[in-house]
């Protein structure tokens, strides 16, 4: 694992997405733990990080895909956690919602969604009971979530990020609303945040 600050640190070993860990007063908080293939091995590093896997107490989701969240269900059921998931995405999961209308999304959805995690409570904007906050950013899924905590956001598909801190658009073609999205990433530009830490760039401290 690599620290990224006194609460956060980067779990290197997960395969799919950037999985990060925040440890808190009350909580052990797994963000986005990435593809089922990679499970054993985050687990593996958090116990060799003097973590226990199974004092993991929520899973946050920044948003449905499997990339990101495939692991989640088998997190939840071995841990007996809290999962996190915005609404509009849980929607898409159950079925209640349709996959947005683009065809990276009815190609992601063709080649399996996650199985939805038990435990599951839906985030709504501000505070969580687990110590971060979360930061609806909608666009490239609709439900997308980004979570902060002291200087650090973590900003999901929301964004990639430079090697300078500077957040840079996620491809449109990825986008299912890419005018949400340049919002959500103006959005995410405005925050007093020294770290950021994306799904798919490495972290990295504003200029
Ligand atoms: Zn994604």
């Amino acid at each position: 694992m690599k620290r990224i600050s006194d609460r956060v640190w980067w779990v290197t070993a997960a395969i799919g997405a950037h999985c990060y860990l925040v440890e808190t007063d009350e909580a052990l908080v797994l963000v986005d733990p990435g593809l089922r293939a990679g499970l054993n091995r985050v687990a593996r590093q958090l116990h060799a990080n003097g973590r226990p896997p199974r004092g993991v107490t929520d899973i946050l989701l920044t948003h449905y895909d499997v990339d990101h969240a495939s692991s989640a269900a088998t997190w939840q059921q071995r841990t007996g956690a809290r999962a996190w998931l915005g609404g509009p995405d849980a929607a898409i999961l159950t079925g209640a919602s349709p996959v947005p209308d683009t065809w990276f999304r009815r190609l992601m959805a063709a080649t399996g969604l996650p199985r939805l995690p038990g435990g599951l409570h839906l985030v709504e904007a501000g505070g969580l009971p687990c110590g971060l906050t979360a930061l609806p950013t909608p666009g490239h899924t609709p439900g997308h979530v980004s979570f902060g905590i002291d200087d650090v956001v973590l900003v999901g598909d929301a964004a990639l990020v430079d090697a300078a801190g500077r957040l840079t658009p996620v491809p449109g073609f990825m986008m299912s609303d890419v005018e949400r999205g340049e919002a959500s990433r103006a959005m995410l530009d405005d925050t007093a945040a020294t770290w950021l830490c994306a799904g798919h760039s490495a972290p990295a401290r504003r200029r």
